[in-house]
């Protein structure tokens, strides 16, 4: 299984309705699709989160390192690539990058072998996963308290068991549109808080005392990612469970975070923090140190086949009789070719989506649409 090929598919599609979170507005979606091809013909999918250009710039820069390579020598080829980028790359593109080309290995393994990622990774623990939604962004024009509670609504009459509100646009304004969306789920919905790291630690306590009675089952990114010592003091200041990690990196990057616990659940993305190789690691460390694993997915139909067979393999924790699962985060935003790449979509039924059963990722991807959303 050598490899013959590394190539990226850099793509892009404009949105009907731009949106915005509390830092920053998009009118695309983007994806840096990574394409891995063997001596005997296998191919192998992965995806990198992040700006499509600059990761798949990085994945060139690994070409070399690639070519000729045992595809299944994972932990070799993870730790040849960082070790060769590593001064300069601990953090950020080069782990993004990295990630993409992890899971496409990891396709090409279940490939070889005929059996879906998560039985290779001695699972599945779960075969289905419950999904909560996100989505809540910020439109151009409009009043949130109408829209957003318009929104939500829909996701408790689809099944979802949980909705993710994307908040971080000032104290009072949040305060009340978390007030309104819960009056509209009601009690039975889980409502998780996305702050995007737009607050401060006095802003995210003050938050966090202000709505906790409203059942709320996480704070997520409430302080800037580096910022760990305002996480402690989120944690510390405030009764709802502190989430985040979506930009964090690696083993070594968890480390800190574990062992200062600085958050009640790490988030992170399989397509950025390592791949699945590295994201099982971090996984068990997390399982170590009595902290949740709740995967961020932001991605296209690829990614999210990646974080599945992820989530199937999660230790359970705690351990008990009827454990807690693990959630799976649905983004449900303006996405016009998440599922397009996908010949056969990923979806949920009654807010639960099956983890792919097919050899690899168990995923087949549609080389016309890869065409037809290709950046120009
Ligand atoms: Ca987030």
């Amino acid at each position: 299984m050598r490899i013959a090929d590394v190539r990226t598919h850099v793509l892009e599609a404009r949105l009907a309705m731009p949106f915005s979170w509390s830092f920053d507005r998009t009118e695309v979606r983007g994806a840096c699709i990574v394409e891995i091809v063997c001596e005997d013909g296998t191919v192998g999918w992965g995806e990198c989160f992040g700006p499509p250009r600059l990761n798949a710039a990085v994945v060139h820069a690994f070409r070399p390192l690639l070519l000729g390579a045992d595809a299944l020598a994972t932990e070799r080829i993870w730790q040849t690539l960082y070790s060769q980028f590593r001064d300069q790359g601990q953090k950020g593109l080069v782990v993004t990058a990295l990630s993409g080309v992890d899971v496409a290995l990891w396709d090409i393994r279940g490939k070889r072998f005929g059996a879906p990622v998560h039985r290779l990774m001695g699972g599945p623990l779960r075969t289905g996963v419950a999904a909560y939604a996100t989505g809540t962004y910020r439109r151009d024009a409009g009043d949130p308290l109408d829209y957003i509670t318009a929104e939500v609504a829909g996701y408790a009459r689809e099944g979802f068991g949980a909705v993710k509100l994307k908040i971080g646009f000032g104290l009072q304004e949040d305060i009340a549109l978390i007030r309104a969306v819960r009056e509209t789920i009601g009690p039975q919905v889980g409502l998780m808080l996305d702050a995007n790291h737009g607050y401060d630690a006095v802003d995210a306590v003050a938050l966090g005392r202000a709505v906790a009675p409203l059942d709320i089952g996480w704070l997520e990114e409430p302080v800037a990612p580096e910022d760990l010592g305002s996480y402690e003091e989120v944690r510390r200041g405030q009764p709802i469970p502190v989430a985040g990690g979506e930009c964090e990196f690696t083993r070594w990057g968890f480390r800190e975070v574990l062992a200062r616990r600085a958050m009640d659940i790490i988030q992170p993305d399989t397509c950025a923090a390592g791949g699945l190789s590295e994201c099982k690691k971090i996984a068990d460390m997390a399982n170590a140190f009595g902290v949740r694993y709740l995967p961020h997915v932001w991605g296209t139909g690829i990614g999210l086949a990646a974080a599945l067979h992820l989530l199937a393999v999660l230790p359970h924790h705690p351990p008990r009789h009827k454990p807690r699962e693990p959630l799976l985060e649905l983004d449900r935003s303006e996405h016009p070719f998440r599922q397009a790449v996908l010949k056969k979509p990923i979806e949920h039924v009654s807010g639960v989506v099956q983890v792919p059963d097919g050899p690899g990722l168990g995923i087949d991807v549609d080389r016309a649409a890869l065409e037809r959303f290709a950046a120009r």
